[in-house]
């Protein structure tokens, strides 16, 4: 057993965790990303390489790289009586730490619902998603209506030969940009002060 009981442990680098580690090396809380302003070249919805690009850049930047144990899983978390965690890692490794921050996110497991039926068709999970040409001279239905769903089936319904939304209730759905300017950074979305003006 190893004894790092004079540090945390933080299980998880995506951008949650390099927050975390960025604000526990500045002894300092809560942690913000407005000090690191993506650069003035990207576009309003960065592609995932320019996401995996600032990512980077921003854990070199605060020397979080050094922090990083890279391929490391860990396959359990024990609390122990005195208020310190044991860990053991994916190679047998136990190790006791001072406190532990979880930080492992919750969107990279593909989640698919059970139907009853069989489909003989391709069926895949947005994760799978990288360019319209997977859709392209398709029928696509594709089934829920949050921020991929749309993305996807706004593309779908450019390039495939039908495209479909399914849905379990109703939905507001805003366009991503009103007047060339992301939604969400509309001050009268954003600002409950400034709701009256909200006649767009
Ligand atoms: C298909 C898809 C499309 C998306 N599109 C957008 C978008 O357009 N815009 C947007 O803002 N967001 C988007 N998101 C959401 C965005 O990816 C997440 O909100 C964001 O990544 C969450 O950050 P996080 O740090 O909490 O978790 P993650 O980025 O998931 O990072 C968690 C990290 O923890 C590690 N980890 C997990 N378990 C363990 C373990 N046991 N031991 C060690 N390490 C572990 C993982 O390997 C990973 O590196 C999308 C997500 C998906 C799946």
């Amino acid at each position: 057993m190893s004894d790092r009981s004079a540090v945390m442990a933080l299980i998880g680098a995506g951008p949650v965790g390099l927050g975390l580690a960025k604000a526990l090396l500045e002894h300092k809380i809560p942690y913000e990303y407005t000090d690191y302003p993506m650069p003035a070249d990207y576009p309003d919805f960065p592609s995932r390489q320019q996401m995996l690009d600032y990512l980077r850049d921003y854990a070199q930047k605060f020397q979080l790289t050094p922090h990083i144990e890279f391929n490391t899983k860990v396959v359990m978390a024990l609390p122990l009586a005195d208020g310190r965690w044991e860990l053991e890692l994916a190679s047998g490794e136990k190790r006791v730490y001072k406190g532990l921050i979880v930080c492992n996110g919750h969107h990279w497991d593909r989640r698919f619902p059970n139907y009853a039926g069989k489909f003989e068709g391709e069926f895949i999970h947005s994760k799978d998603y990288r360019t319209p040409a997977q859709l392209a001279g398709k029928r696509v239905l594709v089934i829920g209506g949050g921020n991929s769903a749309c993305d996807i089936a706004a593309e779908a319904a450019r390039v495939g030969k039908t495209a479909r939304i399914s849905l379990r209730r109703g939905y507001w759905f805003l366009p991503k940009t009103l007047f060339g300017i992301p939604a969400l950074l509309h001050e009268a979305w954003a600002d409950p002060a400034a709701q009256g003006h909200r006649a767009l």
